[in-house]
């Protein structure tokens, strides 16, 4: 069974969708050796909205592993009392150490304090350091404080306040039964360093001795069945260490994660893992660190002491700005063009005006015309032409929305390829870049003049 939840990723707009490999499920007996269990609670209501997604789970999730707490449950409830209480008391009932993030601020939506104060059945007591922090806070600003910022100096009984080094309210770490509660702000500029400066230090006395390890590798080039059908083998042998497979536009990643007590035989059980997959996926795979594919191709670009440059229609620059993602590329990147009218395809890298006429501006001509002309204008190495489809309109029978041409030139030699992708704008225009990228990573592998 393969279960599949779907993820809208704002900000690479590209949408991720997290299946569990089906060959390598979760299998209860590494659940079970888990010893302490964290869920996590994200207050807001706007979190609720199809306009803000909840991201500090992900940090806290990544932070709570390497504290050798397993996140079992993450929680998003909005702004009332009632749906409040019930999310902390199941998560109380539930987990060891229950961390909620929101909901800590001074306006009446903001709640938390008081909701878990009440399930508790703790009084709200007044904290005069705290107030005086936030007033001198708003001092430091030059205003006096509002009343309504009183309430964030409002303390449950028994709770100690985590300090807040970048906003006013501060976080509440409470013990309840036996279990932990952590209240923390909800804005990720205030929840991260908190967490780290105060909450990091008094959980990594609790943790379970099991510690999470896990390696990051990445594909291109295959199809998710395809890849799930060659890794398939492998996680069989190795039932205790669970494979996650996150999707992307043109990319599969592979997350093998192992809860271990001996460090050195996790680390050589995922070596022994990550070679059997490499075996697998041959030149597919383009990392076993967790590098990105602009990274791969940035360090094969300076190995080789190659430069680039490219020509873009359909990606409107997308290729170069993952080019520049990497810090220090003018190393080897000189510089791309938008080629997007007919007529600057010709005035700006030359593709004969006549071939646009005969061929199409999506073809493959046009593509390598583009290649080899911005690389000649340029002066690179070599030089990268997409030309294609995005839609969702301007397709036809013969040339459909997703055909996208791809060519990659040097000096003496070049190579095309038409693609046809799937999906909508974004998806295929975020396809296409990779891709491309793709294919300057290829030819390190095969066409590239030999080291010197
Ligand atoms: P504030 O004093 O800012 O009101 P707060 O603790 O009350 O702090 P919220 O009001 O719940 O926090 O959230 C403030 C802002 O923090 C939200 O508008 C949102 O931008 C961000 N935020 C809240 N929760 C999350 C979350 N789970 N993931 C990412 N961002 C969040
Ligand atoms: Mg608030």
């Amino acid at each position: 069974m393969v279960k599949q939840i779907s993820v809208h990723y704002l900000m690479l707009f590209v949408v991720i969708r997290f299946t569990e490999c089906a060959s390598c499920e979760p299998r209860a007996a590494s659940v079970t050796t888990i010893q302490m269990d964290a869920e996590i609670i994200a207050v807001g209501s706007e979190l609720l909205t199809p306009y803000r997604l909840d991201t500090n789970s992900l940090f806290l999730t990544a932070e709570l592993n390497r504290l050798g707490f397993q996140v079992r449950r993450k929680i998003v409830v909005g702004d009332h009392d009632e749906d409040l209480k019930d999310a902390f008391r199941y998560a109380l009932d539930r987990a060891d150490v229950v961390v909620s993030s929101g909901g800590l601020g001074p306006t009446a939506d903001d709640r938390t304090r008081e909701i878990v104060a009440e399930l508790l059945g703790r009084k709200l007591k007044l904290n005069d350091a705290i107030l005086r922090h936030i007033q001198e806070r708003f001092r430091k600003l030059g205003r006096t404080m509002p009343e309504v910022n009183m309430r964030q100096a409002m303390v449950p009984e028994g709770a100690e306040p985590l300090e807040n080094s970048r906003g006013t309210a501060p976080g509440l770490w409470l013990n309840a039964d036996g279990k932990i509660l952590v209240l923390l702000p909800g804005p990720p500029g205030e929840l991260q360093p908190m967490f780290v400066n105060e909450v990091k230090p008094r959980l990594a006395r609790r943790g379970g001795k099991l510690r999470l390890y896990t390696r990051e590798l990445r594909i291109t080039g295959l199809p998710e069945s395809e890849v799930d059908q060659r890794i398939a083998p492998i996680c069989a042998q190795h039932p205790g260490v669970e494979t996650t497979i996150l999707f992307s536009a043109g990319e599969i990643q592979l997350h093998p994660r192992l809860w271990s007590e001996d460090e050195q035989a996790a680390l050589k059980l995922l070596d022994q893992i990550v070679k059997g997959f490499a075996l697998a996926l041959g030149e597919h795979l383009f990392t076993t660190s967790g590098e990105t594919l602009e990274e791969v191709v940035a360090r094969e670009l300076q190995e080789h002491q190659a430069t680039i440059a490219v020509a873009e229609s359909c990606t409107g620059g997308m290729l170069a700005a993952r080019l520049t993602n990497v810090a220090g590329s003018s190393a080897y990147f000189l510089g791309g063009v938008v080629s997007y009218s007919n007529e600057l395809k010709s005035a700006w890298v030359d593709v004969p005006r006549d071939l646009i006429e005969s061929k199409g501006a999506v073809s493959s001509e046009v593509a390598l015309a583009m290649a080899d002309g911005v690389r000649r204008r340029a002066g690179s190495t070599l030089g990268v032409g997409i030309t294609g489809i995005a839609g969702p309109s301007g397709g036809t029978a013969e040339k459909p929305v997703g055909l996208v041409h791809i060519a990659i030139a040097d000096e003496k030699n070049n190579k095309e390829r038409g693609y046809r992708f799937l999906g909508d704008r974004d998806r295929i225009r975020a396809t296409a870049t990779q891709t491309a990228l793709d294919m300057v990573r290829r030819y390190f592998l095969y066409a590239a003049p030999a080291k010197t």
